[in-house]
């Protein structure tokens, strides 16, 4: 079982670009896991066909410890197991610790004895790198670290903040840099820009992914576009891309 944390800025395409990624393996034969970790809670919902599964957190504080691994882990029709780990309650609480708390549950239940996932992937939220959002890097939670940038200002600049957490914690033989996503806003110069940045971490554009209308339509239709334009460029763009995530694993 290999785990992979995507992180980036909030509305950079994380869980557009993860859910295609889970999508493309789940095609071709991997069994996927994929946790949200955003407070957001809508990781997974394109792949759940636009159903929000109740969150880890939620269903914690509901069943307490009648609590059941049914009640947390939800299979897509493509075979993707789907969790959310939940978000505080707005003004109380810390999102950090909520995402440890789902984890351990997670364990605590069993969950990757029973699905057997060959591949997991945590979509994290990394406009705050601190303690509690750089949990999958820490607490040995990720193999790998993939960051989601365009050549956006702002989402440099968390892509930037990310690798610093990583590399704080990468001496003691936790997770690795395994690179970045260019996800295009079409800004000027933008492969310059993540080129010098990529340069700048000592890694690599792992691939470059178009902005591309398609996405929104497949959004709209609460699928993701490896499900709903199986046949569009977009599609072959995310197959490419998760065969690079695989080959660095
Ligand atoms: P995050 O998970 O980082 O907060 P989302 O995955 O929810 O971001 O994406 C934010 C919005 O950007 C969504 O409406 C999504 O459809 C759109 N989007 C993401 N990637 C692309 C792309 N390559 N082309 C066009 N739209 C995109
Ligand atoms: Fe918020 Fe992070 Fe502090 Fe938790 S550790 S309260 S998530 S800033
Ligand atoms: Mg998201």
């Amino acid at each position: 079982m290999k785990k992979i944390a995507i992180y980036g800025k909030g509305g950079i395409g994380k869980s557009t670009t993860t859910s295609n990624i889970s999508a493309a393996l789940s095609e071709k034969g991997y069994k996927v896991m994929q946790i949200g970790c955003d407070p957001k809670s809508d990781s997974t919902k394109t792949l759940m066909h636009g159903r929000k599964i109740p969150t880890v957190l939620d269903q914690m504080k509901e069943k307490g410890e009648n609590i059941e691994l049914e009640d947390l882990v939800f299979e897509a029709s493509n075979g993707v197991l789907c969790v959310e780990a939940g978000g505080p309650t707005p003004g109380i609480g810390c999102a950090g610790r909520g995402i440890i708390t789902a984890f351990e549950k997670l364990e605590d239940l069993g969950a990757y004895e029973k699905f057997k996932p060959d591949i997991v992937f945590y979509d994290v939220l990394g406009d705050v790198v601190c303690g509690g959002f750089a949990m999958p890097i820490r607490g040995g939670y990720a193999d790998k670290v993939f960051i989601v940038t365009s050549g956006e200002m702002m989402a440099m600049y968390a892509a930037s903040n990310i690798v610093s957490a990583i590399n704080n914690f990468g001496k003691r033989g936790y997770a690795k840099y395994g690179g970045l996503i260019l996800n295009s806003r079409n800004v000027e110069n933008e492969v310059g820009l993540v080129s010098k940045l990529a340069e700048e971490t000592n890694g690599s554009i792992i691939s470059i992914l178009p902005r591309d209308g398609i996405v929104q339509q497949a959004e709209d239709q609460n699928r993701t576009v490896i499900e709903s334009f199986p046949k569009a460029d977009m599609a072959n763009c995310y197959r490419e891309l998760a065969e690079q995530v695989i080959n660095r694993l």
